[in-house]
């Protein structure tokens, strides 16, 4: 490891100032960084520590949703009352990611903010576009088995860990920010994770300096919240294929349904034409077919990694059975 400073941010605009200069780095839990840092995958010459700052609350917004503090904990948002009841799909998604031990530790920032688990990446000694631009792919043509089947370019494959992240978008969650002036900005979620291009260590929208402040929720939807993930083990394992899914049925027909896929690609995948198929449809296999087919299009595997393609459609019809199961 090399050798870094540390410094405890004693204001927001302190942080973001410091955490503008090149070499400098934010932290909160640490619980992907860290990792990073020891692997040389990141090498910090100044740690920012901006757990001091106040942004651990969880408060009701005037519109009947909830604003979460960019440092709460995933623990700690997991169990909370308001999102137990009435956003069960993020509490949901937040305990099948990671370890106790690790929720206890990650933030909500961070979350948002943590690295592709690409074994490559984590490999200073193989060839990585997202680490070292330009050096190469080493997945495509590798071990991919864990890689997109959308979003992907051909300079980069890598897949978003996150469940929160996925829970989030389904909800239409807006992310908060605010950078070294002091200016805050708000960012749908849809928008703040990247697609890799031709520019794949670019991974999501902020600007140097700029830091998480906050994520809002909007009121909750109606409709049964699921969030279900396959993956190889029980628990401490990302998602094969995630899906996080909110569906309203009325009268034996689907109102309004939305849904997201995790561990298919780059970033939380959501397809409002897939979506559009379900509303006004009966529950049954031709409409869970036909969502399957939009929300795929244009899949496409790897070698390692093809079976995610009938393995995303078999979990997006089970949780569409579920779900308008009467
Ligand atoms: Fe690097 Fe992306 Fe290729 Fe993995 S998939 S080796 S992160 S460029």
């Amino acid at each position: 490891m090399k050798a870094f400073t540390y410094d405890r941010a004693s204001s927001l605009t302190q942080a973001a100032t410091a955490a503008a200069r090149p070499g400098a780095k934010i932290i909160a839990g640490g619980t992907n960084l860290l990792d990073l840092t020891k692997l040389q995958v990141e090498t910090p010459t100044q740690l920012i520590d901006i757990n001091r700052l106040g942004l651990d609350n969880i408060e009701d917004t005037r519109d009947g949703g909830l604003r979460i503090g960019a440092l709460v904990r995933n623990s700690d948002l997991a169990a909370d009352q308001r999102v137990r009841q009435h956003y069960g799909v993020l509490s949901r998604a937040l305990l099948a990611g990671a370890s106790a031990q690790l929720r206890n530790k990650a933030t909500t920032g961070g979350n948002l903010l943590q690295r592709t688990r690409c074994s490559y990446f984590y490999d200073i000694t193989m060839p990585c576009n997202k680490r070292s631009p330009g050096s190469g792919c080493a997945a495509l043509g590798g071990f991919n088995r864990m890689h997109a089947i959308l979003g992907a370019s051909d300079q980069c494959i890598a897949t978003n860990p996150s469940d929160m992240a996925v829970a989030m978008r389904a909800l239409d969650a807006t992310i908060e920010t605010t950078d070294p002036a002091g200016k805050p900005r708000t960012i749908p979620i849809a928008d703040f994770h990247r697609l890799p291009g031709q520019t794949p260590q670019i991974e999501n929208a902020l600007q140097p300096g700029e830091i998480i402040t906050a994520v809002t929720l909007p009121p909750p939807p109606p409709g049964v919240q699921i969030y279900r993930k396959v993956r190889d083990r029980a628990s401490y394992a990302f998602a094969l294929v995630s899906v996080a899914a909110i569906i309203n049925t009325v009268g034996g027909r689907i109102r309004s349904a939305r849904f997201a896929f995790g561990g298919l690609a780059p970033k939380p995948w959501r397809t409002p034409a897939a979506e559009d198929r379900l509303a006004g449809a009966a529950p049954d296999a031709a409409s869970f077919d036909a969502a399957a087919t939009a929300a795929l299009d244009g899949a496409r595997g790897h070698g390692g990694n093809d079976f995610k393609i009938p393995l995303a459609r078999r979990t997006l019809h089970a949780v569409l059975a579920q779900a308008t199961r009467t």
